[in-house]
């Protein structure tokens, strides 16, 4: 059996074609079941729904063989022991910093002032502040970053910004470009050894159809 783990949502939507070239079709919609463990068209291979921050740790310890995550993920919540073959370029963003409309960041920045900058990135942001060499108190939130520098909470917060029209509907203008973001393909190690011949049909058949950088 191989098990692959997936979050609901733009992940699991933009992975369904790439398992269709490798022959793979999910059975159940994750929307409109309550179930965690999806079949497929292939007896041998299932699919599991998690969230997306514990993809990496269900691959690691080998609860999946197989998973799919952001590497904002990665970066935050760590990829060790994870082999990383595939860049699948979905679920394409970019993580930026963000303030409200008026704020003037850049004169914060060239004043050395000390900012406070809510995120649920707190590693991602704390390495890109002291590469910037900006003081910063850092504030862990778990959802609608957006709402902390509208109530005062924030000066910033470091987000995922895809569209932009999240920032924009809540007055907040994108002020730093930290990097860009897609999800990759991680496998567990062991599983790569054991089940190499169905492992290596997946990779092969996903490379096959992600699009060049
Ligand atoms: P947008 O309004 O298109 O800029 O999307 C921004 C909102 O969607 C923010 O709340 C982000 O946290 C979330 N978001 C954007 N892209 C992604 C992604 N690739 N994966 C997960 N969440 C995302």
């Amino acid at each position: 059996m191989i098990t692959l783990a997936l979050s609901k949502g733009r992940i699991f939507d933009e992975t369904l074609p790439l398992l269709k070239a490798a022959g793979i079709e999910v059975l159940d919609d994750p929307e409109k079941t309550r179930k965690l463990i999806l079949a497929t068209n292939q007896p041998d291979v299932r699919v599991v729904l998690v969230r997306a921050t514990d993809v990496p740790t269900y691959v690691q310890y080998g609860g999946a063989d197989l998973g799919i995550t952001g590497k904002d993920t990665l970066l935050e919540h760590g990829s060790d022991g994870l082999y990383q073959p595939l860049d699948l370029q979905i679920a394409k963003c970019r993580i930026s910093v963000a303030v409200r409309e008026g704020f003037d960041y850049a004169a914060a920045v060239r004043q050395g002032s000390r900012l406070t900058v809510a995120t649920k990135y707190v590693a991602i942001a704390r390495d890109f502040f002291a590469t910037k060499g900006v003081h910063v108190d850092l504030i862990k939130l778990y959802g609608s970053m957006e709402l902390a520098p509208l109530t005062g909470l924030a000066d910033a917060i470091v987000d995922l910004v895809s569209t932009g029209n999240t920032l924009k509907a809540n007055h907040l203008v994108e002020v730093e470009h930290i990097m860009d973001i897609s999800s990759r393909l991680v496998v567990n190690q062991a599983a790569l050894k054991l089940k190499q011949e169905p492992i290596r049909r997946i990779i092969d058949a996903f490379a096959s159809v992600v699009e060049p950088k």
